[in-house]
């Protein structure tokens, strides 16, 4: 399933290596030596999950189906349509992805959703298509994998 759903995240103009990208940048100031093929094979990991892949065929539907004007409500196809300040649906699908990778992936999804940094803001400045729920759920895949770089790579103590 991640093969089908990282050609599907190609077709809205996001590619691994802009994920690998977004990882390093929240990682680099805590790992010394990073190393890109981990990246990849724990974004593999993660896209293939239930939980995971649904919420990113889930949330591509619904951006798709505003760029389309397919909604049944006109009003609610434009609030997602502009990404209104205060329609929070798009979060909330993709912190459920956060929520199986713990504390350090909900804490550095708050902080790409702010920063936009790499392929978030180029998705969020793209006004041919609708990508609301899409930014969210690539901030949430990044920040997933950068938790699990982080607990790999922590100094363990026991307790
Ligand atoms: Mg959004």
């Amino acid at each position: 399933m991640k093969e089908k759903c990282l050609s599907l995240l190609g077709q809205r103009g996001v590619t691994m290596e802009d994920l690998i990208e977004l990882v390093m940048f929240l990682q680099r100031d805590y790992i010394e030596e990073i190393d890109e093929e981990e990246i990849r094979e724990d974004i593999y990991e993660i896209l293939d999950k239930r939980e995971v892949y649904h919420s990113v065929f889930t949330g591509i539907a619904i951006d798709k189906a505003v760029e389309e004007d397919l909604l049944f409500d006109a009003g609610l196809n434009e609030v997602i349509h502009h990404d209104e300040g205060l329609y929070g649906v798009d979060e909330v699908l993709a912190y459920g992805i956060c929520n199986l990778y713990g504390s350090i992936a909900l804490t550095n999804f708050g902080y790409v959703d702010k920063v936009k940094p790499g392929i978030i803001g180029r998705l969020n400045d793209d006004t041919n298509y609708c990508h609301t729920f899409l930014d969210d759920i690539v901030g949430a895949i990044v920040a997933s994998a950068a938790s699990k770089l982080a607990h790999t790579h922590i100094r363990k103590v026991d307790i």
